[in-house]
């Protein structure tokens, strides 16, 4: 069988989701084929993000989708607590399914223009073709390939540390202390990396506990996890909860070079990559909603002739902040102990203002940012010589022919010092 698309999206997941609804804001005359493996769309998540780092011209078709949104939010590392003046907002998959679901309208009066296929899985696709596993062809004017993490090996990444998390979301008997999310609470058993608790309070007794951790390995626990938001909840005095649905991720943190923005799943195929296989996420903080917003905006801002021409300007205009964010997980990996990382943490919130902070997360950060995000005097930061030769490191760096700048119980102690000054 075959069939003429104007866009066919590999995928069903957030890159494919969102190309959906930015296409249907500004072609919602286009033929879209969405393909899915599953037998739904979306996966099991929580997107979070800073509506700031959604660009004005995707802010209709984004806001749209968004499920439920703060005014601000908090950070706790240490003794150094901060209200952080930026809006945060969350869509759960589950409402993000239905939302792109409904572009399809249902299969008994599916429009003729678009087409949704769940179960079906592509086995081989060029830049305006794909086949399924049943033999089936579809042709398109353009092919996006959104096939997520699973369309890599499992070693992508020469050089990478670990960002998981195990979050339970939760119904309480009474109310949670807090109306805004927590985005680092690192008060908590610091075994195996840094690690914190995330807390999204949908509803004053609905909230998404999630402990999380950057640490070397990619092992999770579940049952460890939840002994962890167990403690946490009881030393916040929350008594009587039950876990209504949970979500777990383990997301690498590159330090090599591997899958920049405008990577191809091969390195060498013609077909466009988008989302996590097309490199389109933020190395240093694991979150793709911004950069997948830009990919989907991009494609959706233009023909399916011109689109590759459109990435490609998009990529290189992301190349050297990549470059920079894989930088900072070597310092957080491999510059820092385990137990200091936290430090880096307090200093990004500490020195950064707003607009930089906002910058950083949307992968929309300018040198001076960059410049302040590291620059300063240990144990916050690194002097300007140490930060300039660690570029040039080559080789993966240890503990033990660095400078242990970041560890030291002197050092801790001058920083909360100079903290508290
Ligand atoms: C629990 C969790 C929470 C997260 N929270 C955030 C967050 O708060 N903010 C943020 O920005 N990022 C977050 N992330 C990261 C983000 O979810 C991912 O990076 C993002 O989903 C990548 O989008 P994608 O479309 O490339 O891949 P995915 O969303 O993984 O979608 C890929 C889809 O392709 C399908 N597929 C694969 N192969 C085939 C095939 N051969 N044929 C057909 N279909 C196929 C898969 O089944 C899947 O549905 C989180 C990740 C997890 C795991």
């Amino acid at each position: 069988m075959t069939s003429e698309y104007d866009y066919i999206l590999v995928g069903g997941g957030l890159q494919s989701g969102l190309i959906t609804l930015a296409l249907r804001h500004h072609q919602p005359e286009a033929r879209v084929l969405l393909i899915e493996r599953d037998s739904h769309l979306c996966g099991n998540h929580t997107w979070s993000f800073h509506p700031m780092d959604v660009k004005a011209s995707a802010s209709p078709w984004v806001e749209a989708a968004v499920e439920v949104r703060w005014p601000h939010y908090r950070i706790q590392l240490h003794d150094f607590e901060k209200r952080v003046e930026l809006n945060y907002a969350s869509i759960s998959s589950s409402h993000f399914a239905k939302l792109v679901g409904d572009c399809f309208g249902t299969s008994s009066d599916s429009q003729k223009s678009n087409r949704l296929l769940l179960q079906t899985e592509v086995v081989a696709l060029t830049s305006n073709k794909i086949v399924t596993s049943t033999g089936e062809v579809y042709r398109g004017r353009l092919v996006v390939d959104c096939r997520g993490p699973s369309s890599h090996q499992e070693n992508r990444f020469e050089q990478c540390g670990y960002q998981k998390f195990w979050g339970f979301e939760i119904e309480l008997k009474s109310d949670w202390p807090f109306t805004v999310p927590t985005i680092m609470d690192d008060r908590i058993d610091q075994a195996d990396g840094f690690r914190f608790v995330y807390s999204l309070p949908f509803e004053a007794r609905r909230v998404l506990v999630e402990d999380t951790r950057f640490a070397d390995n990619p092992m999770l626990d579940r049952d460890e996890c939840l002994d962890q938001v167990r403690r946490y909840l009881a030393e916040l005095g929350i008594h009587g909860w039950t876990i209504v649905r949970e979500e777990s991720g383990v997301l690498p943190m590159p330090i090599s070079t591997e899958l920049m923005p405008g990577a191809t799943c091969d390195g060498a195929s013609s077909t466009l990559a988008g989302g996590y296989t097309g490199g389109w996420f933020h190395a240093a903080t694991g979150y793709s909603f911004p950069l997948a917003v830009s990919f989907a905006e991009t494609i959706a801002t233009t023909t399916p002739e011109l689109a590759s021409q459109a990435v490609q300007l998009l990529s290189k205009g992301h190349y050297a902040r990549s470059r920079f964010a894989r930088f900072l997980n070597r310092l957080l990996f491999q510059l820092v102990q385990p137990k200091s990382r936290y430090q880096i943490f307090r200093r990004f919130y500490r020195v950064l203002p707003n607009e930089s902070i906002s910058r950083f997360y949307s992968h929309q950060f300018t040198p001076w940012d960059a410049f302040r995000i590291v620059v300063g005097m240990p144990p916050g930061g690194l002097r300007p010589v140490r930060f300039a030769s660690s570029f040039f490191k080559t080789t993966k760096p240890s503990f033990q022919v660095e400078p242990k700048a970041f560890e030291t119980q002197e050092s801790n102690e001058s920083y909360s010092k100079e903290f508290a000054k």
